[in-house]
């Protein structure tokens, strides 16, 4: 995710419908990619590197639209933010309370940081975890390894590897429900130091939002947790990158018209000197955002609110394919972490009453919301 005070400056002019094939050859000939920065930007070709050294190192989020097909995808990418959904592919009600407590405590006071220390020092020990590096191709080997072994306390979870035309998988892992209707937690995986070759940690963006999920399975894997709804945990690879690895899961995921009640995005999960879980609100499905606050309140106390602007972090690719997507970040824009995108986002900085929060939260919502 990144700072949005720009964006608004880009804003300008009308989006084509789509690039013109030729161009389109041109540019991918090329080995550029196609990113837009805003709903109004017609999209710039760009090298791989310029999209980290000019875009998210100077905190522009974009979105690389260059292997997006769908025409509906590409409207919704372009369409202002009405805090609606662009399209209303699949409308859900949410409660207005919560009614699960009695279930959900007893597995909230699970959530411990004992794990996610170990998890997140390995994850930070990778030189970085940059989507087209070894070393990001070695982290999501861990990944997976570790995924699979925290699942393999039930039987019944599954942990399985979605592939992309980059190395680095995104992984998905699923604890099946009595329908199929799917309940989604996300967070990226990936991370930048500000160019292809720098060292980039990626503590706070985002092994925290990592660990957090792996922790949460953790808890309903050992308790052998049932849920009605289908739970699925995704950790996605290339959100640097302008949210590749989310897109391709999302456009499988419309394509196949899987029916998703809920997408939670959690990026950044352990920097918080408010103390606070700030809930964003822009690019979002707005019924689930209030539901995701009343979820967060009765579960972490107060929240805050804040918006992130265009292509922030991967909820826009589930909102963009049509599904109810929130993003729960870890602090207000002005007070987060002043180290993301940098070789500073070190394990250090990690404040672990922020990442013991957002387990919490994730795992009352899931309970939750496996009842939707
Ligand atoms: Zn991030």
């Amino acid at each position: 995710m990144r700072v949005p005070a720009v964006l608004a400056l880009l804003a300008t002019g009308a989006w084509p419908v789509a690039a013109a094939p030729a161009i389109e050859s041109l540019g991918t000939d090329a080995g550029l990619r196609l990113i837009k920065t805003s709903p109004a930007d017609p999209g710039r070709w760009v090298t791989e590197e310029q999209k980290i050294r000019d875009y998210k190192s100077k905190g522009i989020g974009f979105v690389d639209v260059t292997d997006i097909t769908d025409a509906q995808v590409l409207a919704a990418l372009s369409a202002p933010d009405t805090q609606e959904k662009p399209f209303s592919a699949q409308a859900v009600s949410y409660p207005s309370n919560v009614g699960h407590q009695a279930e959900a405590n007893p597995l909230v006071m699970k959530a411990s940081t004992t794990n996610p220390k170990t998890w997140l020092k390995t994850l930070t020990d990778f030189y970085n975890r940059y989507y087209q590096s070894s070393y990001g191709t070695q982290a999501g080997t861990w990944l997976f390894n570790t995924t699979k072994s925290i699942a393999a306390a039930n039987s019944a979870i599954t942990v399985t590897q979605f592939t992309h035309s980059f190395n680095q998988p995104s992984i998905i892992t699923r604890i099946p429900g009595t329908t199929s209707d799917l309940v989604i937690v996300s967070a990226h995986y990936d991370s930048t130091g500000g160019s292809s070759t720098a060292r980039g940690p990626g503590a706070d963006d985002n092994g925290s939002g990592v660990v957090v999920l792996l922790e949460a399975l953790r808890v309903l894997a050992n308790a052998g947790f049932k849920p009605k709804n289908t739970l699925e945990f995704h950790f996605y690879s290339g959100e640097e990158g302008g949210l590749l690895g989310s897109q391709a899961v999302f456009s499988s995921y419309k394509s196949s018209g899987k029916k998703v009640l809920a997408v939670i995005n959690q990026d950044m999960a352990g920097y918080s000197p408010s103390g606070k879980i700030s809930i964003y609100t822009d690019y979002v499905d707005s019924a689930l955002t209030a539901y995701t606050r009343v979820v967060a309140t009765a579960y972490t106390g107060a929240t805050t609110s804040d918006t992130c602007g265009y292509g922030c972090s991967d909820h826009a690719s589930a909102r963009s394919n049509g599904f109810p997507a929130a993003y729960v970040c870890d602090e207000r824009m002005d007070a987060s972490s002043p180290y993301i995108h940098s070789s500073g986002d070190a394990y250090s900085t990690i404040m672990w009453d922020a990442v013991l929060r957002h387990t919490k939260f994730t795992v009352a919502f899931l309970v939750e919301a496996s009842y939707l």
